[in-house]
């Protein structure tokens, strides 16, 4: 009989170098979304953002981990998911509108190493649900987040979530999931945003798993659809949706939000 490997396979441990290789890019990320974020108004275009975030890239000579990814190849820089959208949304001439929730998912290598975070953010005035919605959505995160160190384990990540978001009511997307992450965008393992069988479970959270973590919830159900687009996922009922996401490492120390400009000290 071979020993049972500790992680499933693929997992990769980093050094402390390569972690602090992580943080240029995550960093990249960082300053991309905050951008963004600043650009988003009622009457912009998903497209506008999209540029926005090739802008940041140039300036710092990396490139897109989103760009050309998978089959159909992705056409851009971000994901933005606008109003019922969920994830994945293409950029292009879509105009933003007061009251939506807009998404936008951004990753970026940087000597070979990648950085991927997403925020939501509110167009004008939103609806007191909507932006509770994106609130418990983002707090759940955090809470997610808290769990990323030495002595856990990889379902304290999901319970987390599931404990924030589910007294709320909101649908909580389990098909989606979020992801191991190094020289590659998608590495194993799967990270999911629910228990079934509660805390403790999974591959050990040991010093160098890096992992990208994104909760998605829904304001009605979690039940959705893919677009003709073939990569648009939005949800069933048509009601709005937040996603989070943020690159963490797990350190002696505790976590390091490598796509936070103050490595999470302000929120962990
Ligand atoms: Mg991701």
């Amino acid at each position: 009989m071979g020993l049972r490997s500790r992680y499933p396979r693929g997992v990769t441990v980093k050094t402390p170098e390569q972690v602090q290789r992580m943080r240029a890019a995550g960093l990249v990320v960082a300053e991309a979304l905050a951008r963004m974020s600043e650009a988003v108004r009622p009457g912009i275009t998903t497209g506008d953002l999209d540029l926005i975030a090739r802008g940041v890239l140039e300036r710092h000579g990396a490139t897109s981990s989103f760009l050309g990814y998978g089959d159909p190849g992705f056409p851009a820089v971000i994901c933005a998911s606008v109003g019922p959208e969920v994830v994945h949304g293409i950029p292009g001439d879509r105009v933003l509108q007061e009251g939506e929730l807009c998404s936008l998912d951004f990753g970026a290598i940087v000597d070979g190493w990648h950085g991927d975070a997403a925020v939501t953010v509110p167009v004008g005035q939103c609806d007191p649900a909507v932006l509770e919605l994106n609130r418990i959505t983002e707090e759940s995160l955090w809470a997610a987040l808290r769990t990323v160190r030495p002595g856990g384990a990889l379902s304290d990540i999901g319970a987390a979530v599931e404990a924030t978001v589910r007294p709320h009511g909101y649908g909580l997307l389990d098909d989606y999931t979020g992801h191991g992450i190094g020289t590659s965008m998608h590495e194993p393992p799967y990270v999911p945003n629910t228990a079934p069988k509660g805390p403790g479970r999974g591959m050990p959270l040991d010093v160098g798993i890096v992992l990208a973590v994104e909760p998605m919830a829904t304001l009605g159900l979690a039940e959705v659809v893919t677009l003709a687009d073939e990569w648009t996922v939005a949800t069933a009922d048509g009601l709005q949706a937040s996603h989070w996401e943020h690159t963490v490492a797990v350190t002696p120390d505790g976590p390091w939000v490598l796509t936070a400009p103050d490595g999470g000290a302000s929120r962990l």
